[in-house]
């Protein structure tokens, strides 16, 4: 079941459980400075929370990224499929259908594969706001085939900051990948994949291995806690973090 709502300047905030899971075994390692010595034992299983977020604005419906797909997804190959999006956001009243924007963070296969079905989008009256950086770097040959080119007519690039809707707004944090954006309402910033673990909270010098450019990632993921109130991270347990400013620099 979806969490409890909480409310942003006048947003209403939904975390979506897609899926819970552990860290693929095809993937070791991820965190070098926290598990060092070799591959990811089952004793350090790190299980992963994979959340979507629906905003409910006055000025439209807005899906923060689309989840891990269908049995067949691009993330089929390390990630619990298939996601339940979709029966989240029924369970809040929400049809695919209802969803006017759709902001993708990246397009990584555990946030963008659930924005296709069957070859067409998954949101079919949404447009879907990506960063132009995202777009040209394209997350691969697998993506490119199965998730962009079906939405081809349905993007809406965006180039570093940008407001798909009044009071929500996307910026470009990169690091992670090239053109990922978090997405930022009132306090609150819902910050994609820019923190994987919860010990980066606290040092947010620990790299994460598929990071593309962890130096970058570094300093995106210090700028943002140094101004984040609240966040709402893809994969923590908790759909919302307090984050005391000032703390980590
Ligand atoms: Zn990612
Ligand atoms: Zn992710």
């Amino acid at each position: 079941m979806p969490y409890q709502p909480r409310v942003f300047a006048g947003v209403e905030v939904v975390a979506l459980c897609d899926a819970v899971g552990p860290m693929g075994a095809a993937i070791s390692r991820p965190l070098p400075e926290l598990f060092p010595g070799g591959s990811f034992a089952a004793d350090e299983e790190w299980v992963l929370h994979f959340h979507c977020h629906l905003l409910r604005a006055p000025g439209g419906t807005v899906l923060v990224d689309t989840g891990i797909g269908a049995l067949d997804s691009p993330a089929s190959g390390w990630a619990p499929v298939p996601g339940r999006l979709e029966a989240e956001l029924a369970a809040v009243g929400v049809t695919p259908e209802d969803v006017d924007v759709v902001i993708l963070t990246h397009l990584h296969s555990d946030h963008a594969s659930g924005a296709v079905v069957n070859g067409a989008p998954a949101f079919p009256n949404a447009r879907y706001v990506i960063q132009q950086t995202e777009l040209d770097w394209s997350g691969g040959g697998l993506m490119r085939d199965r998730v962009i080119r079906p939405l081809k007519d349905a993007l809406e690039t965006v180039h570093r900051t940008a407001e798909p809707i009044p009071g929500i707004r996307v910026a470009l944090a990169p690091g992670h990948t090239p053109g990922h954006q978090i997405v930022e309402v009132g306090d609150l910033i819902i910050s994609g994949d820019a923190l994987l673990h919860e010990a980066q909270l606290a040092d947010p010098s620990i790299r994460y291995l598929y990071d593309d450019d962890q130096e970058t990632a570094v300093k995106t993921r210090t700028a943002l806690l140094n101004r984040a109130t609240v966040l709402a991270t893809s994969h923590f347990a908790d759909p919302f973090t307090p984050v005391r400013s000032g703390d980590t620099a």
